[in-house]
């Protein structure tokens, strides 16, 4: 990997967020520029539907499937021949992911502001939600995991899923994902990729009706088609290539900071692997490490493109202070912490979509089984975004409930405030109810 110097960069207190995203690049074709790819795709959808999305999977996917919504006795089928560890690995992963979410659920709250006066924050589930888990370089079947069991937990009562066609199984998503599909009880699913199966969720088309929020991971083309959609639908975030920064001093193992390097450039030529460090020793010794470790890897090719990209580096810096300045400002959509005292590192973290801390805690235990969810901010995102958790498929919703006492104990305020807006009908409308 290329290296970076920062180590003479010493930004202004207030300036050192914006200095350093812009100090560790990130891929050169972003987001923006892929949103002009998508832009027909989606248009085509919305005024042909159903044929549009199948001649996209045609055009990007290599297949035209027959239908577009999967048949149950696929999903029956596919659930039927699932390996038992495959099926015993799914099921550990939903049950982790279900106890967090379930903890992280949030309940009604009632508040008495006055006598007589109620405000209650009801939490509701969104209606209708649409997953998309990516199946384009890899059958991301834990995405399935990820997007539906939050969506459950919070009580969605219309869950749709879509998944890109596989030429290599008639034109229907990967089996493991039907199969995952099945075991989660997910009937609605639909064989569509990338910008035309959000477009498909977005505005309908075939037999899939317009979801209220779209949510999962996927290439940038997944990415830039959230962002064109959003306001039609609403998304979770925007959670792109992926992309692991890694704060290592020279107490870190090397073979372990290579291995969780690797691990997510595997994902996508666009990965972005980022180690940052106040060791050159370290870093040598990772580069090292890297090149043993890549002679082994199966996909080897895509893994070497990512860490040459110039979304990929290692980052050299003063201290593990200017370490964690750094990450901060380049906000990491996963973060690991390989260094003494790794859990007071992780403490001063703000801007990241997940952070794994110490040297028994990579980013793969995070992607299959850790019990968090592997649904993160990318591109950046993550200093304003969060990864994917029960709360994004939940709506809160105030209800008022007044008195006539708690109104008139109010009531003065209300007109003389109305009034200071030049809206006294506003106000006649309190006063009405006050002079009877
Ligand atoms: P994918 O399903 O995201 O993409 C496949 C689709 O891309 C195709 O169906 C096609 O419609 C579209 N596409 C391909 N080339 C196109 C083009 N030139 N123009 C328009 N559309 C095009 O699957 P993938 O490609 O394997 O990508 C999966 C991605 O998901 C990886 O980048 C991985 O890093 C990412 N991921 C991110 C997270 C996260 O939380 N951020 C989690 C898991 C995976």
């Amino acid at each position: 990997m290329r290296r970076l110097d920062l180590r003479n960069l010493e930004p202004a207190a207030e300036e050192w967020q914006w200095v350093y995203s812009a100090a560790v690049p990130r891929a050169e074709v972003d987001v923006e520029h892929a949103m002009a790819a998508v832009q027909p795709i989606c248009e085509d959808v919305k005024s042909r539907g159903a044929d549009a999305v199948l001649d996209a999977g045609e055009r990007f996917d290599g297949v035209r499937p027959d239908q577009l919504r999967v048949p149950g006795a696929a999903i029956n089928q596919a659930l039927e021949s699932l390996a038992p560890d495959i099926r015993a690995g799914l099921e550990e992963s939903i049950r982790r992911l279900r106890q967090t979410c379930e903890a992280e659920l949030e309940h009604t709250l009632v508040t008495d502001v006055a006598p007589g006066a109620t405000v209650e924050r009801r939490m509701v589930p969104m209606q209708r939600v649409g997953l998309y888990v990516p199946g384009g370089l890899a059958p991301l079947v834990s995405t399935v995991i990820m997007n539906a069991v939050p969506a459950q937990v919070a009580g969605v009562p219309g869950i749709a899923l879509a998944s890109p066609p596989n030429a290599e199984f008639g034109g229907l998503p990967h089996p493991t994902i039907l199969a995952a599909c099945g075991l989660l009880g997910i009937d609605e699913v639909y064989s569509a990729g990338g910008a035309q199966a959000l477009a498909m969720f977005a505005y309908g088309a075939g037999e899939c009706r317009p979801v209220n929020l779209i949510t999962g991971p996927g290439n940038i083309y997944v990415a830039a088609a959230k962002r064109y959609l959003q306001g039609t639908v609403s998304i979770d975030a925007e959670a792109g290539p992926t992309e692991i920064a890694i704060i290592a001093d020279d107490t870190a193992d090397a073979a372990f900071v290579a291995a969780d390097l690797i691990s997510q450039a595997e994902h996508d030529p666009m990965a972005a692997s980022v180690l940052i460090t106040d060791s050159e020793q370290l870093a040598d010794a990772v580069d090292s490490a890297l090149l043993d470790q890549l002679g082994s890897a199966k996909h080897a090719d895509r893994i070497r493109t990512a860490l040459d990209g110039q979304q990929s580096a290692t980052v050299l810096v003063r201290d593990v202070d200017q370490a964690v300045q750094v990450a901060n400002g380049y906000a990491a959509e996963h973060l690991e912490i390989q260094t003494v005292g790794a859990a007071d590192v992780a403490a001063r973290i703000v801007n990241a979509g997940a952070v794994f801390v110490g040297s028994h805690t990579p980013v793969s235990l995070g992607d299959y089984a850790a019990g968090s969810n592997h649904v993160l901010p990318t591109a950046g995102c993550a200093c304003h975004s969060s990864g994917l958790s029960v709360r994004a498929f939940c709506k809160n919703m105030h209800v008022v409930t007044y008195d006539e006492a708690a109104l008139r104990e109010v009531g003065d305020h209300v007109v003389t405030l109305a009034e200071a807006e030049n809206l006294p009908s506003h106000g006649a409308a309190v006063s009405i109810r006050m002079s009877r």
